[in-house]
């Protein structure tokens, strides 16, 4: 846990999220600043700095990252209507939160 990271925060429960998922490995909260009518951010608890960061033990963290993905848009009603899973990694690609994170974006008209 990283007291300076936002994410490990939240993770920890020391500070507040709209969570919509948690599992041993992973927590899902609501984005504070939506891009989309859902948008989700599938969040591993370790602290994982950013894809650049990852090693091969952390494989099954990732896998649990994109397998989770269908059940959280399911539960957020969009799994049918279609979802955008997207990684920024680092500044120059609009990464601002350096904790390893999946935006799940969906719900569109
Ligand atoms: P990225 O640009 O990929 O690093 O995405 C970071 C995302 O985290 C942005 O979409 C922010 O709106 C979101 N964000 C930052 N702080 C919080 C927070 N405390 N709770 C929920 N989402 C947050
Ligand atoms: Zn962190």
């Amino acid at each position: 846990m990283d007291d300076d990271c936002p994410f490990c925060r939240i993770v920890a429960g020391k500070k507040d999220a709209d969570i919509v998922y948690a599992d041993e490995t992973l927590v899902a909260f609501k984005d504070i600043h939506p891009h989309a009518p859902v948008h989700v951010l599938i969040v591993p608890r370790k602290h994982i700095r950013s894809v650049n960061d990852l090693t091969p033990a952390d494989g099954e963290i990732v896998a649990a990252m994109f397998a989770k993905a269908p059940e959280i848009a399911q539960k957020m009603g969009v799994a049918r209507s279609g979802y955008r899973l997207a990684v920024n990694v680092e500044r120059g690609a609009g990464q601002v939160i350096f904790h390893l994170h999946l935006h799940l974006l969906g719900g569109w008209r």
